[in-house]
């Protein structure tokens, strides 16, 4: 009668959804403050008063009629120029309008560009720990998802094990930097040797492999680090990048893909994604938005209240006694779990009213992700709860 795929889908709550829901119940229970929710990835410094302000000033005196009437089906030009000449201004890539594709949100991106690529018997590599969504786009379009292992010390691509991971059905490499879950960003020498073994396995393959960009949080980085433009690195190269954490407007919807203008065939492929847009219902992401975005382009949140609440996380945790890499961006710490498995030690957690993401669904059992998107005083409420939890561990 209907699609058991997608009824699956549609009922089995992702981990995080359902330790989510759990607080709010526990919440109603014993009153919110004494609840510490670590599990959603939802923004919790708000976008920068230029949202706003353009937003009102948009309402007040622009034409009703332009501004929630359609928009080109790939998104309106003036904001694909704007975008076009900031990117170009940040990276020295040339950009124009007709390299983006407005779309609503990183996932849109991500599942249009896949929808795009993807011809029969396709995989696609990802690294991990990696965003459980992957698996879905890429089913989803037709692809399989290959996993490739990271390397266990400091979750940077492991170059060995992604060499052997390409195969004459690899159409693309996802790669999520800053990353979610682990927060790390990937050195541009990485990157490099990357990109190398993408070059030589296009040569021995004969047939383009892309490298799709999943960026959403390229903004929220510490201490000057740098994400290296993937453009500037390799030809074939899609970005996909949202303005759901940059900005704080997870809930607006609103994000772009930006494919190389050096990519082999880049007419083809923007063809294709605006094939895919189309077949996907995702043409036209919302014109208010598109409007307020482009008044906004180069602006962010503030970030120095998540660099400020990841300080505070990592330096009590470590000393706790937990073990966990020192995130440069996103914001999320990944966690090693104080027992094998990283359900019963999430269940443990509860315990303390501390609600932590076991990351078996991002690739990588025996760790928990920590959203540290929280205000900093939940943080500081949260402290002794987790010097708690670790001393039931013994330590
Ligand atoms: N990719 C990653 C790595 C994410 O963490 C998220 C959201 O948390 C997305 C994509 C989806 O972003 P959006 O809300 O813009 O669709």
């Amino acid at each position: 009668m209907v699609s058991e795929k997608m009824v699956k889908l549609g009922t089995n709550r992702s981990v995080i959804r359902d330790l989510f829901e759990y607080g709010n119940q526990r919440k109603a229970e014993i009153g919110a403050d004494k609840v510490f929710d670590f599990s959603l990835g939802n923004p919790s410094v708000p976008a920068p008063p230029a949202v706003r302000e353009a937003a009102l000033d948009l309402l007040q005196n622009e034409d009703e009629l332009l501004l929630h009437g359609y928009t080109s089906a790939q998104g309106d030009a003036g904001l694909r120029e704007k975008i076009a000449a900031y990117i170009n201004g940040q990276h020295g890539v040339h950009l124009t309008a007709d390299n983006l594709y407005i779309t609503v949100g990183a996932a849109a991106s991500l599942t249009i560009s896949l929808k795009a690529l993807t011809e029969e018997g396709d995989e696609f590599i990802t690294f991990a720990p990696f965003f459980p969504e992957y698996r879905v786009f890429v089913e989803n379009a037709g692809a399989s998802l290959v996993v490739a292992d990271s390397d266990p010390e400091d979750f940077q691509i492991d170059c060995g094990v992604f060499e052997k991971a390409v195969t004459a059905h690899t159409k693309g490499v996802i790669l999520n930097s800053p990353n979610n879950p682990s927060g790390v960003v990937i050195t541009e020498d990485r990157i490099r040797e990357l990109c190398g073994i993408l070059e030589k396995k296009q040569r021995e393959y004969g047939h383009p492999i892309f490298l799709i960009s999943d960026e959403p949080y390229r903004e929220l980085v510490y201490d000057g680090v740098k994400v290296p433009y993937l453009m500037n690195y390799y030809d074939n190269t899609i970005v996909c990048y949202s303005y759901s954490k940059s900005l704080s407007l997870p809930g607006e919807r609103i994000g772009y893909i930006a494919v190389s203008e050096k990519a082999a065939e880049w007419k083809k492929i923007y063809a294709a994604v605006c094939g895919a847009g189309r077949s996907l219902g995702y043409v036209c992401a919302p014109s208010l938005f598109q409007q307020v975005v482009a008044r906004c382009i180069g602006q962010t949140s503030d970030v120095s209240i998540y660099k400020k609440n990841r300080d505070l996380l990592y330096n009590a945790l470590t000393e706790y006694g937990y073990r966990c890499i020192r995130p440069d961006g996103a914001f999320y710490l990944f966690v090693e779990a104080l027992e094998k498995d990283a359900n019963a030690f999430s269940a443990k957690a509860r315990e303390y009213e501390l609600l932590l993401v076991p990351a078996d669904s991002f690739g990588t059992p025996g760790f928990v992700r920590i959203s540290y998107c929280v205000s900093t005083e939940q943080i500081e409420r949260s402290l002794p709860a987790f010097r708690a939890l670790a001393e039931a561990y013994g330590k």
